[in-house]
């Protein structure tokens, strides 16, 4: 193999940031089970706590088990630098505490995971970080939420939970404009299926619980810094164009370059608000992103066969998932994810909320639970579980009307996932 080429994806899956361990030769990256780190003097000592040189210090900030898990899903999105954290919902607060002051503004599609639409409407709100929600299918809806105090913009690439498509370069143009970085939440596609920065992104974040761990074993969440955006050429991101008084006077913006975001969020984010992520999570982690490339396939492949299926039932009133022809989400699918449309999609049945409850207390192979992205297929009502507090109203607006089922297509035979369901719709 020539010097010069670079890999492929399935290629940096597998070895990206990992070498045998120096000193035992383990081939595994080994989880570094410890919270410190022996300095070799005291001058070492200063020169890591003052940024002057590299190397750990403590679990809460860095540790060589998640170093690997970082260069390698970097090298998978094509950002310069990653920043792992305890979970996905960590990585979106460690991002906005590096841009936001009380009182700013960001962006958010509507489109969002609940969890994420919950952690933007009250808990950043007490924060003073004030979101203004847009929608993806009316782009002017973006621009017309610009403001003076705009910091952000904040999308989904696959959105959950009904598997639309978001047009990412059409936002990334209206965030070139407002000069702010767009960040976008790539766990619905992941790299394998779609690279945001390739886009126009600026920042990715990831829940690693879902596609990338990919096996239900274990919450993370990754910070990609895209490491184009000039964080210096405005007085708009203090954290990073400002003098760091606890770092001897240094501007993270200048003295970091195209890796400063990565830095600032690990420096600030997870040194002070303090989620990190375990070592042993991101051993798992690692582990599961080794076979991302082929799970994935496997993944939208089932989906799709799945979705098909559905479409031609008699029980089933409609389905979205943009890897249908015919799907309103199909051509920007065809652009933005032309591998598959990954695992995730959304149904209509017959007879409301009772064939729902019906539907989801007969399957057998398909486990009922609030999660996606698991080698396993999982199944929810959304109207009788997640959605249940809210009245029915909100319910519906929310996307998940009485008749509404989400799927998150596993790994298994196809052939078995489609006879489950078969049974208990016969069942509804
Ligand atoms: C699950 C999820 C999150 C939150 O991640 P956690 O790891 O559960 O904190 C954020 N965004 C999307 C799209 C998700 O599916």
């Amino acid at each position: 193999m020539s010097e010069d080429r670079a890999p492929g994806f399935a290629t940096l899956a597998v070895h990206a940031g990992a070498k045998p361990d120096p000193t035992t030769g383990a081939r595994a990256t080994p989880i570094y089970q410890t919270t410190s780190y022996v300095f070799n003097d005291v001058d070492h000592a200063a020169s890591l706590f003052g940024l002057q040189a590299f190397g750990n210090i403590y679990t809460r900030i860095m540790s060589p088990t998640s170093a690997v898990l970082e260069e390698r899903i970097a090298a998978l999105e094509g950002g310069t630098a990653a920043l792992a954290v305890a979970s996905g919902h960590a990585a979106q607060l460690v991002v906005l505490h590096a841009l936001m002051q009380p009182g700013d503004e960001f962006i958010a599609a509507r489109q969002l995971y609940g969890g994420s639409i919950n952690q933007f409407n009250h808990s950043f709100k007490s924060f003073g970080w004030n979101v203004q929600w847009a929608d993806i299918n009316d782009i002017s809806t973006f621009e017309k939420a610009v403001s003076p105090k705009t910091k952000a913009i904040f999308i989904e690439s696959i959105a959950n939970p009904g598997g639309v498509v978001t047009d990412i370069e059409a936002i990334a143009a209206v965030a070139k404009r407002a000069g702010v970085p767009l960040i976008v939440d790539n766990t619905l596609a992941t790299p394998y299926l779609c690279r945001p920065l390739d886009f126009g992104a600026d920042i990715v974040v990831h829940s690693l619980t879902k596609f990338i761990g990919g096996h239900g074993n274990s919450i993370g969440g990754i910070i990609v810094d895209g490491g184009k955006f000039n964080w210096t050429a405005t007085n708009r991101y203090p954290f990073l164009s400002e003098p760091r008084p606890e770092y001897n006077g240094m501007i993270l913006g200048e003295t970091f370059g195209n890796f400063a975001f990565a830095i600032a969020c690990r420096v600030m984010g997870l040194r002070d608000l303090g989620p990190a992520i375990s070592p042993f999570n991101s051993f798992l982690i690692l582990t599961g992103a080794e076979t991302l490339p082929l799970r994935m396939q496997k993944h939208s492949d089932n989906a799709k066969a799945v979705a098909e299926y559905l479409s031609k039932h008699p029980k089933v009133t409609w389905v979205s998932y943009a890897g249908l022809p015919g799907d309103r989400c199909y051509k920007l699918a065809q652009k933005y994810c032309p591998k598959g449309a990954g695992a995730v999609l959304t149904f209509g049945v017959e007879g409301g909320e009772a064939a729902g409850v019906t539907l989801v207390s007969t399957v057998k192979l398909f486990s009922h639970l609030a999660n996606i992205g698991d080698t396993r297929s999982l199944i929810i009502h959304p109207w009788s579980t997640t959605h249940s507090q809210l009245t029915p109203e909100q319910r519906k607006a929310a996307g998940a009307g009485d008749d509404v089922i989400r799927l998150s297509v596993g790994i298994e035979d196809a052939a078995d996932i489609i006879a489950d369901l078969d049974q208990a719709l016969a069942a509804t």
